[in-house]
């Protein structure tokens, strides 16, 4: 409850500052009966009784430009607090203000809707969007990129693709700031809804309109991995194993983050195609660019799985012997290494997996204090972060 008493005693100040400020009598008891009711309705946040507090605020006749802010923002309040009622009946009482000019009542408008939206009411919010959207005596102060990004929430909730491209596409044209940021995160969410869109029409056996909804997708952000993944699934149901390993192959290229999704078609694309050998090599050269230990796993998987080859090896040896792994990557060569065929015999993979294992252990902190959790390489007898003594034990 501080909160709104910080945010409603400079309006308080304010009406008493007004209430001495004018000379007329008739005006004065009036400013006095605001001032009044301010000090009421503070009271009555104070003592925790926030309807009657509402109560007082709202049966307030007299609300110009400065005090409608304050009220916007005290119904702001009551909604961050997860009290939606509350910022609903501020909000509505707002609009319902003759005293109120069209731009505030648009404001009103606008932060009513982020009301409904809060309490789930998508339809309500969805036509107060609209009719704000609609009005052609919208003011420029009332962001309509702003409407239009609520609009898209809101068909992201719905699962209208359709509609949220519209609205992305709203919001791009009539964002000012940082325009080409905009512009460029835009593309990526509409190539994302394209993606749901055609798996949509692939669900519902609309083949037809799975390509013009894929080349939409394509036109709006032709890197997107989800298209890329997208195209792989449709070749891999249709047993095109070929274009299935093309598809999933760049998407990996483009974002390593996707192997551990996509292994197992990865896996039966390449080996329905003999080009496990191809996979390997690409992955090989993949890793040796990112160093990228999800890429590291699973070229030493395949590795064991089917064969290795003396560039596994050599891999193997020099990131055991120079590199501090993680354990799994560790775990992942040494099971490569029990059957490797290769250059790898018994002696010489126990010798890299003993390295590798110092390496990692050198790197993690052999004490921990009891008390607080911190972890530390040396023994101390006041842990650091916490200052409790004698709290340090081996981690
Ligand atoms: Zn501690």
């Amino acid at each position: 409850m501080v909160e709104l008493l910080y945010l409603l005693l400079p309006v308080a100040f304010y009406a008493g500052w007004r209430a001495s400020r004018k000379s007329l009598s008739q005006s004065q008891k009036q400013q006095r009966k605001l001032s009044d009711n301010f000090v009421k309705g503070i009271n009555f946040l104070l003592s925790e009784e926030p309807d009657k507090a509402l109560e007082v605020f709202l049966n307030n006749q007299d609300i110009d430009e400065y005090t409608a802010e304050t009220y916007q923002l005290l119904g702001n309040l009551f909604r961050d607090r997860g009290e939606v009622d509350r910022a609903l009946r501020v909000h509505q009482n707002l609009i319902s203000r003759p005293s109120l000019n069209a731009e505030q009542k648009q404001k009103a408008m606008f932060l009513l809707g982020k009301d409904f939206f809060s309490a789930g009411m998508l339809d309500r919010a969805e036509s107060v969007f609209r009719e704000l959207l609609n009005d052609s005596s919208l003011s420029r102060r009332v962001s309509k990129a702003l409407i239009c990004a609520a609009l898209r929430t809101i068909y992201e909730q719905t699962q209208e693709w359709q509609k949220a491209i519209e609205a992305i596409e709203c919001y791009s044209k009539n964002n000012t700031e940082n325009s080409n940021t905009v512009k460029s995160e835009s593309k990526k969410l509409i190539a994302h809804y394209y993606c749901e869109l055609a798996d949509e029409a692939l669900h519902q056996g609309k083949l037809n309109k799975v390509d013009d909804l894929l080349l939409k997708a394509k036109k709006s952000f032709k890197h997107s991995t989800r298209l890329m993944t997208l195209e792989g699934d449709i070749a891999y149901h249709q047993k095109n194993y070929k274009g299935a390993l093309k598809y999933y192959s760049k998407a990996i290229k483009e974002d390593t983050r996707l192997l551990s999704m996509l292994f197992t078609q990865l896996e039966e694309s390449a080996k329905s195609t003999a080009n496990i050998d191809i996979l390997k090599s690409d992955l090989l050269k993949m890793y040796q660019k990112k160093k990228d230990k999800s890429v590291f796993e699973t070229l030493l998987i395949l590795a064991k799985k089917y064969n290795g080859s003396a560039d596994i090896d050599a891999l193997i040896a020099a990131e055991l012997s120079t590199q501090r792994l993680n354990i799994e990557s560790i775990y992942r060569a040494s099971d490569y290494t029990i059957n490797s065929v290769n250059t790898l015999d018994d002696k010489h993979g126990l010798l890299l997996v003993n390295q590798a294992l110092g390496s990692y252990l050198n790197g993690v902190p052999a004490f921990r204090c009891e008390h607080c959790g911190y972890k530390m390489h040396d023994y101390l007898w006041r842990c650091p972060a916490c200052h409790e003594w004698d709290s340090i034990d081996h981690a």
